[in-house]
């Protein structure tokens, strides 16, 4: 047993403590001082001497969520009170997914999906180094671990990105992508499903992640295919992980399109097999809709498309694609080009491989918002509170600690977040307090930009953030690095 000072700066009594490593809660208190807890006990109430209190009576005290997979390498910059996570209780976000992140690049108009975070002008930093430190340098309420992302690496070398890169190019990327994990990125992402980077074959992507391998740094892939060709995207992706040397994290994993629902039996059968010899982790989001980039081959097989952004016709924000296309009188095709740049919802799949992936174990959760649309897919503003309600209370697919472990614990031993993830003496002091009976997601596909209910307290690095429903205005949030871990 660790000493228990005598006095902290906040005491949080009252409440019962899900420690983020899956075991049963615990009637405690937790005691935090400057970033730190520095006591985790029973009545510590009476021994310690605290300069303020929060009365958690009824609440689950828990560690800070983990964003696993987002798309906010911008909004922390443009938004930095980042209510849109902070609000669901998330103290941690991985940025830089799906191949897409916003450094290093910079001066031109960037590919696809790197325009999902924004057009030319937000495209300002050469090196992730320069990112970092613009972060830094007006930092928002969260943490946040950046990845670097595969086709940011191929527009920032290549004059044209829809083709295989040549040696000449790769060794480009590799000295950028060493300059990344040098400035303290945490691992590589892709988006090998993009038409730019489907273009790279399995060996370019080999290459860059055994840069890797060395640094200790991840490879998080949105896989080639997540259609009918799933399976030997899985294969493509472990080949990589096993020949890189790498352990790897399957982005928003998901069976998408009818002809492919049920597969995810195999895929998961798959990645259980390969646990016994390489590092494989999966993150998924708690929806049968999928959100990204509008593009003409994606339509087909989906269900249901809305518009969630449009450059052209911003006005047609929120529409349902078929509707808008029937107005106008024209095919799939034209709409398309008419809209574009343009964004979409595409309802694509099925709730029995989504709860099946998320029953998965150690599947971690991530919310994979898109935080620029207009008309975002309520997977913004309501995933973590969609699994704590939706389908851990309601549906009791996994019991409570379970469910917190997937957003904190493996999250943060899967991409090496040192200290997060736990409530533990020592450990971080990002925390979140919520009610279990009232834990919701309230936004939806008409209304996705609700708040969630039942969030009572958010706090990063030992400071609130997060109370009453809203923003405290504190900006403690860090950049989390591998090298530079703090334990
Ligand atoms: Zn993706």
């Amino acid at each position: 047993m660790s000493t228990v000072p005598t006095t902290c700066d906040l005491l949080i009594h009252s409440g019962d403590v899900i420690d983020g490593t899956g075991v049963a809660r615990a009637h405690l208190d937790v005691a935090v001082t400057g970033d730190r807890i520095v006591a985790v006990g029973d009545h510590l109430d009476l021994r310690i001497d605290a300069t303020s209190k929060i009365d958690a009576s009824g609440l689950i005290v828990a560690p800070g969520f983990i964003d696993a997979h987002t798309h906010d390498d911008r909004a922390v910059l443009s938004g930095p009170d980042m209510t849109p996570k902070v609000s669901q209780g998330v103290t941690s976000v991985v940025t830089g997914n799906c191949g897409a992140s916003l450094a290093p690049f910079a001066g031109r108009e960037p590919p696809p999906p790197m325009n999902l975070l924004g057009d030319a002008s937000w495209y300002r930093f050469p090196t992730m180094r320069e990112y970092m430190e613009a972060v830094e340098a007006s930092p928002p309420a969260l943490n946040l671990a950046p990845l670097v992302g595969h086709t940011a690496l191929r527009a920032a070398t290549m004059d044209d990105v829809y083709r295989a890169a040549t040696a000449a190019e790769i060794a480009r990327m590799e000295t950028l992508l060493d300059e990344a994990l040098e400035a303290g990125c945490i691992g590589m992402s892709t988006g090998l499903a993009y038409p730019p980077a489907v273009e790279a074959p399995t060996d370019e992507v080999v290459t860059l992640a055994s840069r890797l391998g060395a640094r200790g740094g991840i490879y998080a892939t949105h896989m080639r295919d997540e259609g009918t060709g799933i399976l030997d995207s899985v294969r493509e992706t472990l080949e990589i992980g096993e020949r890189a040397g790498v352990p790897v994290v399957i982005s928003h994993h998901k069976c998408s399109g009818r002809e492919s629902w049920g597969l995810s039996r195999e895929t998961l059968a798959t990645i259980a097999h390969a646990r016994a010899k390489q590092s494989v982790n999966l993150d998924v989001y708690p929806y049968v809709a999928s959100s990204t980039v509008l593009l003409v081959d994606w339509i087909a097989g989906a269900e249901r498309v809305l518009v969630t952004w449009s450059a052209s016709h911003p006005e047609l924000n929120g529409r349902d694609f078929e509707g808008i296309r029937a107005e106008w009188g024209c095919s799939v095709e034209e709409a398309v080009e008419r809209l574009s740049p343009a964004g979409a919802i595409y309802f694509k799949m099925d709730e029995e491989d989504l709860q099946r992936i998320l029953r998965f174990q150690d599947a971690m959760i991530g919310s994979d918002g898109l935080p620029h649309d207009t008309f975002p897919h309520p997977r913004l503003w309501g995933t973590f509170p969609r699994v704590l309600g939706h389908y851990c209370r309601e549906l009791g697919l996994f019991p409570l600690e379970e469910a917190v472990h997937r957003m904190t614990g493996v999250t943060a031993r899967v991409f090496g977040l040192t200290g997060r993830g736990t409530i533990r003496t020592g450990g971080l002091a990002d925390i979140v307090l919520f009610d279990p009976d009232r834990i919701t997601d309230e936004a939806d596909f008409s209304a996705p930009t609700r708040q969630a209910r039942g969030i009572y307290q958010v706090i990063v690095n030992g400071k609130q953030v997060w109370r009453g429903g809203e923003w405290t205005g504190a900006r403690p949030g860090r950049i989390l690095r591998r090298e530079q871990a703090e334990d």
